[in-house]
């Protein structure tokens, strides 16, 4: 009889709320406690070193490198006072996380002592033995080099005893080999024909910034639930499981008051995110059962990226002090609502002006049309890129299979919005403007309410929505690095908004004035992009058809959704942008493919071990406890009244039957097909390979798995059910 269940049950339920040490000072006081920032930097460094520094940071001034030994010896001190004693190289590989090896801040001291030691040249650059991390086969193991190099724009930090330093992580020979330098580069881009762009506008403009506010979902597990759950602990979500009778129906979860246990551990959470400068905001329950959502304060996109990076692996450590395990996988359980990360994307300027968001003049909402209808032409041009960004093995399960909405990119834009397009697009150039000589701004451009933000109608099934004074890019999962996506968008609208220019100055060139120059080259935009404007609900089946006619890429199967990144139009723009080359680019689709298989072949092996020694070996015992049953009762009773008696019995011991005789067979051919997927050399087939056939025969075997659930025994099942993974807070 399996104990190990009930044991763990009981213990989940007798956990109490740990006592959260609320620090004596206000959050205004320890914010950022742990960083290195310009308070920081204003102290520790000369002053000269200081203002060159900051000059970097906010202006993207090469660094000298003659200050490097300046900052790295006011780092050493800063830390130092603050208890480190290691310091690493913190980077992005390409994988789910970060990454970072510690050195000690110490050195010879020539006299047979140690002293603490941080020169500007660890500081700046550092070589990882790092052949290990994907590479693709940019660098295959003779040419094995890569380094690491400091990125200023992002503070150093201290966790625990160590002091990180962001950087971002390159091959010997240039190429990007992690999401920051592409992330940058991107930036960078955006940043450049941004600031041409306004110049329309205001010549004052020196500086476009992209601006980034995750809201990152997470479900919350018992931690003894989680260890008796091999799949969770292998593969971060459940492969079986019948749904619990009580579900989400009742939607008495979502903004419901957070549970206390709950609560202790969220309090305890932002007190460590704020002391790390993770500028969070905002915590409230989410739409399924122990689903739960946390937001910062939006920040330039890539600080608030390295932020999100940060927190995920913040949220897993104070998780455990908390006894929960957090579950980042977009979909940890069937049937119930998945896990994203909606990106909240705008750009500002230097001259505090937010590009997308509407104004009170007409010159202020002509340049907030023209950044709104540039980024929808981008990410209509762009649209099965974007859904490539957001692609992966895990979030292929909350987009594009059974339950989960379709995997197409749309953009909702709301009323009030579409009704300007509309007549953006519909007025004739005569009616649409009344261009006054020499005044030029004067234009009859459509009202557009300033409060748009407290106006936009929502729209939950928009995978990227305009929200008022910013897009809300909603596909990307909950574990995946935002950089993926913000690479692909940034880098896209820097393309599109130089293509913008170009259009514009040659109708300039033509002798149109530059307004009407403007009006006309966004309403020729306004006419091409419009396939990528869909109000609707996105999740239903009209959409699918409606979306495959108006071109949107519509392809639901992940590896070739990856083929997006290697189109001559993809490499064209990411070329063009200085972004990523096709070297580069094909590398990180082999990466994609074989992290691709890889996952669903742990899967795979999870759920054939489970179902062989957990699963069938219960159902078979619990079978001959029945077949035991029935033959007792034929002793005991008369021959027809037994036959009458065991009835339900017999149908249960012949169920248990075809359903372990399924489960068997099918692992068995599962093995089969996955030793003959693993003989094909091409990543890319591989995939897809994975993909079309045994990713399906997970569902397959799970289904005859759940059924027996329902069947077997209760105290027999070994495995914790949804209804205790899901409900035990
Ligand atoms: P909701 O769930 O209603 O979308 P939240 O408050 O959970 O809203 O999250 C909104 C996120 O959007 C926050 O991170 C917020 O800082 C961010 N945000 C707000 N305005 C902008 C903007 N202009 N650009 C980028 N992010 C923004
Ligand atoms: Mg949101």
């Amino acid at each position: 009889m399996s104990k190990l269940r009930f044991r763990v049950v009981e213990t989940a339920f007798k956990k109490k709320p740990a006592q959260v040490e609320v620090p004596a000072e206000r959050p205004s006081e320890y914010f950022a406690k742990y960083v290195f920032n310009k308070e920081k930097m204003f102290k520790y460094l000369p002053s000269k070193v200081y203002d060159k520094l900051v000059d970097a940071i906010d202006n993207g001034a090469p660094l000298d490198r003659s200050i490097a030994n300046d900052v790295a010896a006011g780092m050493l001190k800063w830390a130092t006072e603050m208890g480190a004693t290691h310091y690493t190289h913190w980077f992005h590989p390409l994988t789910e996380g970060t990454a970072e090896k510690h050195d000690a801040f110490v050195d010879h001291d020539g006299k047979g002592g140690m002293l603490e030691d941080f020169s500007g040249k660890l500081l700046v650059q550092q070589e990882p033995d790092a052949s290990s991390f994907p590479n693709g086969g940019i660098r295959n193991t003779f040419e094995a080099r890569g380094y690491s190099a400091w990125d200023p724009s992002s503070p150093a930090f201290i966790v625990d005893d160590t002091l990180c330093i962001p950087t971002i992580f390159i091959s010997y020979t240039g190429e990007s080999l992690d999401y920051k330098a592409p992330l940058l580069k991107a930036l960078r881009a955006v940043d450049k024909a941004a600031v041409d762009v306004c110049h329309y506008f205001n010549p004052e403009v020196k500086k476009v910034v992209a601006y980034l506010g995750w809201e990152q979902e997470y479900f919350l597990v018992d931690e003894g639930l989680y260890a008796a759950r091999p799949d969770l602990l292998l593969t971060g979500r459940t492969l079986m499981g019948h749904e619990s009778s009580k579900n989400q129906q009742l939607e008495d979860h979502y903004f419901g008051a957070i549970p206390t246990r709950v609560a202790a551990f969220m309090k305890d959470l932002e007190i460590e995110a704020l002391k790390l400068g993770i500028p969070v905001k905002t915590r409230h329950n989410e739409v399924a059962p122990n689903q739960f959502e946390l937001a910062p304060i939006f920040e330039e996109c890539n600080l608030a990226n390295d932020h999100n990076l940060l927190l995920m692996s913040l949220i897993r450590k104070v998780a455990r002090t908390h006894g929960f395990r957090v579950l980042l996988h977009e979909k940890p359980f069937k049937g119930v609502n998945g896990s994203g990360k909606h990106n909240n994307w705008s750009l500002g300027t230097d001259t505090g002006v937010l590009l997308m968001a509407p104004g009170k003049t007409q010159e202020e909402n002509l340049r907030f049309l023209t950044f709104v209808i540039n980024t929808l032409m981008a990410v209509y041009k762009h649209n099965g890129l974007l859904k490539a960004s957001i692609s992966s093995a895990t979030n292929a399960h909350r987009l594009g299979a059974n339950e989960a909405p379709p995997a197409i990119i749309s953009s909702f834009l709301g009323k009030q919005l579409s009704q300007v397009l509309q007549l953006l697009e519909e007025s004739p150039k005569e009616e649409l403007l009344n261009i006054s000589g020499k005044q030029g701004m004067k234009m009859d451009i459509p009202q557009i309410p300033e409060l748009l933000i407290d106006n936009t109608d929502r729209n939950r099934t928009s995978p990227f929505a305009f929200t008022g004074n910013r897009f809300e890019f909603r596909a990307v999962g909950s574990m995946a690095n935002c950089a993926s996506a913000m690479i692909a968008l940034n880098a896209a609208l820097a393309d599109q908004l130089t293509q913008f220019k170009k259009d514009v100055d040659a109708l300039i060139k033509k002798g149109e004035p530059k307004v009407s120059a403007i009006l006309e080259i966004l309403r020729q935009y306004v006419k091409i992009c419009k396939p990528i404007h869909f109000d609707g609900n996105g999740y239903s089946n009209e959409w699918k058809e409606e979306a495959a006619k108006r071109g949107l890429d519509c392809e639901t199967s992940v590896p070739v959704i990856y083929d997006n990144y290697l189109k001559e139009e993809t490499i064209k723009m990411f070329e063009s942008t200085g972004v990523m080359n096709k070297v580069e680019l094909e590398a990180r689709n082999e990466v994609k493919w074989e992290t691709y298989t890889k996952k669903i072949q742990i899967e795979a092996r999870v759920l054939g071990d489970l179902a062989m020694n957990h699963i069938v070996p219960i159902a078979t015992q619990y079978q001959s406890d029945l077949i035991d049953n029935v033959y007792k009762m034929k002793e005991l009773f008369p021959a027809e009244k037994a036959v009458k008696l065991s009835a339900k019995n017999l149908e249960l011991i012949e169920q248990i039957a075809d359903h372990t005789l399924y489960i068997e067979e099918h692992v068995a051919t599962m093995i089969e097909a996955r030793k003959e997927a693993n003989q094909i050399e091409s990543e890319r087939e591989k995939a897809i390979v994975y993909h079309d056939k045994i990713a399906l025969m997970l569902d397959e075997i799970r289904y005859h798995i759940d059924k027996l659930e329902l069947i077997v025994d209760n105290q027999k099942w070994a495995l914790p059910k949804y209804r205790e993974l899901l409900f035990i807070r």
